[in-house]
């Protein structure tokens, strides 16, 4: 599986050929002889609540470098979604949680930097958490403020706003 447009094979590197299987074109191992089939790349974020503030990251990595957004990001092809998102939380803001404790708040689809995306979203209140935020590896700071505060203050990833704009209002 791939999450771009492969012109190899992922597993012996031979060229790729086309073969049309359930209705739509698809990437051919010629070598194997497998559809090499290209998915959706899923990722997952938490909102963590505190009355009309969350806790938002300002970001020290690109894409989005300075702005604030959810934590959250790429699972490992072995993690279970909720606990994923538990490991970015404690490693983007040093707050932990249970993965028990996050309730599922939607499932969405983008397309980012040419690549289909399936966000897996969860939200869960502060007093469910432990920890005081603060910046790590990847955040430049990490805060509880309301949405007019971080605008103010650098401003919101585009890929957290509509988000954010929905467990609030
Ligand atoms: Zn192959």
């Amino acid at each position: 599986m791939i999450t771009v447009p492969g012109e190899y094979c992922p597993l012996c590197g031979t060229d790729l050929d086309r073969v049309t299987v359930e209705g739509r074109e698809r990437r051919h191992c010629p070598g194997c002889d497998r559809v090499v089939r290209q998915n959706s790349k899923p990722v997952a974020s938490v909102v963590v609540t505190d009355g009309s503030r969350v806790l938002l990251g300002k970001r020290a990595v690109e894409p989005n470098r300075g702005l604030w957004g959810t934590p959250g990001g790429n699972l490992e092809h072995d993690e279970p979604p909720a606990a994923g998102v538990a490991r970015e939380l404690r490693e983007e803001t040093g707050v932990r949680v249970d993965p028990d404790d996050l309730d599922l708040y939607r499932v969405d689809h983008a397309t980012r930097e040419g690549r289909s995306v399936v966000g897996i979203r969860y939200v869960v209140p502060r007093a469910a958490t432990d920890g005081e935020p603060e910046a790590r590896d990847e955040t430049l700071a990490a805060r509880f403020d309301t949405l007019d505060g971080f605008r103010d203050d650098g401003g919101i990833s585009p890929w957290s706003r509509d988000l954010l704009t929905a467990v609030l209002e």
